[in-house]
């Protein structure tokens, strides 16, 4: 055991900045690989995307309706015949001309503005337009959205549907994505059983490791479940070998006060150095953080709900990091009470609440704290009372993390 004093407790602002400050040091060697662009969606980008043509490729109408010259507004125009949205126009429209023109069609050589097809009259072959126009409107200049060469999705952009969209009108059938970090994933404790065994009264079943490989999942991870640990220095310290091996190790239970606690002097023991060992929140004060040759390893309280809140703040930043990403975000909703809300100052508190429909209201669920895995089961996310207030009324606003 250790004889130096306790560090002292973060706030969890600080403690999440030292998290990211420190994983964006750390050296991330990491290996591609190719994946059908239908099944891209969610990972990491390994190359930067960058425009194969100008988008668009030509001047494109955004309306149904015709092509005119704007110079001849108001007025009645001659109509050329139509252009259909993959039809080429080899047409060029001359003085007291207009051509009929769908939606993401090819503008005619002359034309310089789109007059919908609501405001025109057809009078016999001819129209009449009894507006103006503005020359441009309605129309999508050639390289207007980007031209051929910019950069579309940087490298390392995690891949949501709208990039899908972009690789595939750049005809990647094939993308290059980073291979996930691998993350290790060990329960500690002489209490708890795996799922194949039935759990005695004193006993708990696992639903950390589960938790935590789902968390893992959603963070970009590919997780690894070790074997429980038990609380002695021989089961654990090969474990804690075997998690190391991997890019990034979380270990869930072990790093209260009491006085089989085992996981920081092993960690210790093994040459990791601890950033911090507290953050002032609750779930969750006691979490750690450190680094073992060059990789990241949290320490989590061991009750589901300290397990789930530390991951989200602590862990999965260090993930993304690792998994590519450049700026991790801890995207915070806000939202009002539907009744009066109170809690203890001190610490930072993250309580399963329950969202309106419309995501406006909020309402705390009654928890027996972080060991009730059925209230977290109920809530859809978490509010966060603010260490230095107390009260809240009806309609007062207060923070929201989404529930992973
Ligand atoms: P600890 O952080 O080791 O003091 O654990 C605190 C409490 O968390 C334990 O008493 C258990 O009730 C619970 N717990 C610890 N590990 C797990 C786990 N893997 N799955 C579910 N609950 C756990
Ligand atoms: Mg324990």
């Amino acid at each position: 055991m250790r004889e130096a004093p306790a560090p002292p407790a973060l706030p969890f602002e600080e403690a999440r900045q030292i998290v990211v400050d420190t994983v964006r040091a750390l050296p991330h060697p990491r290996t591609t690989e190719t994946v059908p662009l239908d099944a891209a969606y969610g990972r990491r980008l390994a190359e930067a995307l960058r425009a194969d043509r100008d988008y668009p490729a030509l001047r494109r109408s955004l309306r149904d309706g015709f092509a005119v010259h704007a110079s001849d507004l108001p007025g009645t125009l001659r109509v050329r015949g139509e252009l259909r949205a993959g039809e080429h126009a080899a047409i060029t429209l001359g003085p007291g001309e207009a051509i009929e023109i769908m939606t993401g069609a090819p503008l005619p050589e002359g034309a310089d503005a789109v007059v919908m097809v609501e405001h025109v009259t057809r009078v016999n072959g001819d129209v009449k337009i009894d507006r103006t126009a503005e020359p441009g409107q309605f129309i999508n200049g050639r390289g207007a959205e980007a031209r051929a060469g910019t950069e579309l999705i940087a490298q390392g952009t995690r891949l949501d549907a709208s990039h899908i969209a972009t690789l595939a009108g750049a005809g990647r059938s094939s993308v290059p994505v980073f291979t996930r970090p691998r993350v290790a994933i060990l329960a500690t404790g002489d209490e708890i059983v795996a799922l194949d065994e039935e759990p005695q009264p004193h006993q708990i079943r696992n639903s950390n490791s589960h938790m935590l490989a789902a968390l893992v999942r959603r963070a970009g991870g590919e997780p690894s479940i070790l074997p429980i640990a038990r609380d002695t220095r021989a089961a654990l310290d090969p474990l804690l070998v075997q998690g190391l091996a991997s890019d990034m190790l979380v270990i869930s239970g072990g790093v209260s006060a009491g006085k089989y606690d085992l996981v920081k002097p092993a960690l210790c023991e093994l040459g990791a150095l601890f950033y911090f060992e507290r953050v002032r929140i609750q779930p969750g004060q006691p979490a750690v953080f450190g680094t073992r040759a060059a990789k990241p390893v949290f320490g989590l309280p061991g009750n589901p709900g300290s397990s789930l809140v530390t991951f989200e703040l602590f862990a999965r930043p260090a993930l993304e990091l690792l998994a590519g990403e450049s700026e991790p975000i801890l995207p915070l909703l806000s939202a009002r009470f539907e009744a009066p809300f109170r809690h203890k100052l001190g610490l930072t508190r993250f309580l399963p609440a329950r969202l309106s429909a419309d995501g406006q209201h909020l309402r705390h669920i009654p928890w027996q704290g972080s060991s009730d895995i059925p209230a977290l089961a109920r809530a859809n996310c978490f509010l966060v009372a603010d260490h230095d207030r107390e009260s809240w009324n009806t309609g007062d606003s207060i923070r929201v993390l989404s529930k992973p």
